[in-house]
């Protein structure tokens, strides 16, 4: 049985004042983590503010984004290694914004994925398409490259605790409709082709999330896909009251 994660992803919002006030004010809401998974990737000066804040409560303190090296010269970067120190967890990598307005490459979000894993940060490796790549294909063919050349090398023990996403980029901070199938079809490309690459147990036990437009009134739909074991949550998820619906989606009355 594959645990749900409700991620929210922050970008480029909130202050530490406003990171920490957010987290005291649902860390007594939030689901059973032993039933749901819940995390906030804010803004990396924030995150050991929150980590303190949250004390306790299960909650995860998720990174945006960090370096592929492990330490150096590398001016205004941030090491995993530090992040992890600070209690951070887990770390997104390779978000359709840093694919396309920092131009990251499957190639650097690669090497990111080896150092989290050295560091002991769980990755969350974002895949995302554009609605003319889907159509020209059919499948999810531009997903799926992403895909294999993110993990080219991770082993079969590695892939185990990954957490993969899938992120129309249609879908993606513009307030349009999600569409569930399309998210479950997605999702669902992309555990064949971790069966493909590893194996069908893996395949059955590795989390793919979903994101795009999510929001307190769509979740417990798109939460019901059987490939869907997750969400990531841009806007919606800015807002205290928003934020606690969507994670106990399974109070919600249907
Ligand atoms: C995101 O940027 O990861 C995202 C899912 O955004 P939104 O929920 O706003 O579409």
């Amino acid at each position: 049985m594959r645990k749900p994660f409700i991620v929210a992803n922050w970008k480029m919002h909130k202050t530490v004042q406003e990171s920490v006030d957010f987290v005291k004010a649902i860390k007594d809401h939030l689901p059973d983590p032993d039933k749901v998974e819940v995390g906030i990737a804010g803004q990396a000066f924030a995150l050991y503010s929150m980590h303190e804040a949250a004390a306790k409560s299960g909650l995860r303190i998720i990174a945006q984004n960090a370096a592929p090296q492990l330490s150096g010269p590398f001016t205004g970067e941030i090491s995993m290694r530090g992040l992890s120190q600070a209690g951070v967890s887990h770390v997104m990598l390779g978000h359709i914004e840093r694919r396309r307005l920092f131009n990251e490459t499957n190639e650097a979000v690669h090497q990111k994925v080896e150092t989290a894993i050295m560091t002991g940060l769980t990755p969350i490796i974002c895949t995302d398409e554009t609605m003319v790549q889907r159509e020209m294909n059919g499948e999810i063919h531009y997903v799926l490259k992403q895909l294999q050349s993110v993990l080219h090398g991770v082993s079969l023990d590695q892939i185990r605790d990954i957490i993969i996403s899938y992120e129309p980029s249609w879908a993606v901070g513009v307030g349009q409709r999600a569409n569930t199938a399309l998210a479950e079809e997605g999702c669902r490309q992309i555990r064949r082709m971790i069966a493909d690459i590893y194996t069908y147990e893996i395949a059955d036990k590795i989390r793919i999330l979903y994101g795009g437009s999510v929001n307190p009134k769509n979740i417990q739909e798109i939460m019901s896909k059987p490939d869907i074991d997750g969400v990531l949550i841009g806007r919606a998820s800015l807002d205290v009251d928003n934020f606690l619906a969507m994670v106990n989606y399974q109070q919600q009355t249907k």
